[in-house]
């Protein structure tokens, strides 16, 4: 059997060990007799497999005791309403900067349930950079402050925090949770998707501090309120059992390999090696500008359409697969998260070495 080196923005790659892992337990999970995905989810199998879920990401991403994790089903859009409702409820006001196409869904979503205000964006230069914002841009009596913390699509991300004062900070980490430490009392609520770097679609995290909890609107829906799901430790009704324990093997992995500091090493090399060819090709170009390039998603061009199909052709075809770029950037894009190897990103510059000499003029 031969594995292709999956460049996909999401789903993407997971860890080998934990897919063999998930393999071997597919008929009997640890001689319960049955697939975890045919057990019931109020079984005491089950609850060990989310408690360690959340008890190993609460290790892994050094979570403080006042703040909840929450293993949610909707995708890191439906997050996009369910913060709104449930917390753009004292001035009924929130800010948005715009960094991409995942923020301006926040916003525009938001602005269905009260006052949105976009605070400043990226899009002049198609967002290959993250706007310099100051304490004084945002409204001191906003509800809360949304930014997307990776862009997914643009490859960009946030090395520095805005300085949003009192105002809570609310952070999308769809593409870059697990990824590096992240500091999470600097933040009201974190939130991700986890079929970028966690597990298959269908679960979605939150990291919420708990003061910001039970304060939802009235026509909020019992699914979408935080409290419902706090209080019930996310069994309120079924969850997405499957999800959350593939989950739980990453965040296993994750341990094994050293935890956050040691994957934030291993993506800084990856990231480099990517980057530096870039920087020193004369046929391929990074988008981004170097201050805000993310270590996930990297989008390069050749700056010529025809060359650009070519090489996405003729890649996939050698075994680096889903490097074509999002629709409204065009060009490529390596979304190298967590489970790619350093071998895939080292044979992925090699080929474009080789694409480069055999197409300069
Ligand atoms: C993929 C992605 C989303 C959308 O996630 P869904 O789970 O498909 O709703 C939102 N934000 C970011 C940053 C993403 O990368």
């Amino acid at each position: 059997m031969a594995r292709v080196y999956n460049f996909s923005a999401g789903p993407s790659m997971l860890p080998e060990e934990v897919l063999k892992q998930a393999a071997d337990e597919m008929l009997d999970y640890q001689g319960s007799g049955q697939s975890v995905m045919e057990m019931s989810h109020r079984s005491k199998v089950y609850d060990k497999i989310i408690k360690d879920a959340e008890a190993d990401l609460r290790e892994i991403m050094n979570i403080p005791d006042n703040y909840k994790v929450l293993f949610l089903q909707g995708g890191a859009s439906t997050q996009f309403a369910m913060i709104p409702m449930n917390l753009m409820t004292k001035n009924g006001k929130a800010d948005f900067v715009i960094t991409g196409q995942w923020a301006k869904k926040a916003y525009e979503e938001a602005a269905r349930y009260g006052d949105a205000k976009a605070v400043a964006s990226s899009k002049d230069k198609t967002f290959s950079y993250i706007p310099k914002v100051e304490k004084s841009d945002f409204r001191p009596d906003a509800d809360y402050v949304h930014i997307c913390l990776n862009n997914t699509i643009y490859g960009t991300k946030w090395n520095i925090l805005p300085d949003t004062g009192d105002v809570p900070l609310v952070a999308d980490i769809s593409s870059n949770i697990l990824s590096e430490p992240i500091d999470v009392s600097k933040f009201g609520v974190l939130f991700a998707g986890a079929q970028k770097n966690v597990a298959c679609a269908g679960v979605t995290i939150v990291i919420i501090r708990e003061d910001l909890i039970g304060n939802a609107m009235d026509i909020t829906p019992t699914m979408l309120n935080y409290k419902i799901h706090a209080d019930s430790d996310s069994l309120y009704n079924t969850p997405p059992c499957y999800a959350i324990y593939i989950a739980g093997l990453t965040f296993k992995w994750i341990k094994k390999m050293g935890g956050l500091e040691a994957m934030k090493e291993l993506n800084e090399k990856k990231a480099k090696l990517l980057y530096d060819f870039l920087d020193s090709s004369k046929l391929f170009k990074g988008t981004v500008v170097p201050e805000d390039r993310s270590l996930m998603n990297v989008p390069f061009v050749t700056g010529d359409e025809e060359l650009d199909a070519k090489f996405v052709k003729e890649s996939t075809a050698a075994g680096f697969v889903n490097l074509k770029g999002h629709r409204s950037v065009g060009g490529m894009r390596a979304s190298i998260y967590n489970a790619m190897p350093y071998e895939g990103v080292e044979k992925l510059v090699e080929f474009m070495k080789k694409f480069e000499a055999e197409n300069s003029k």
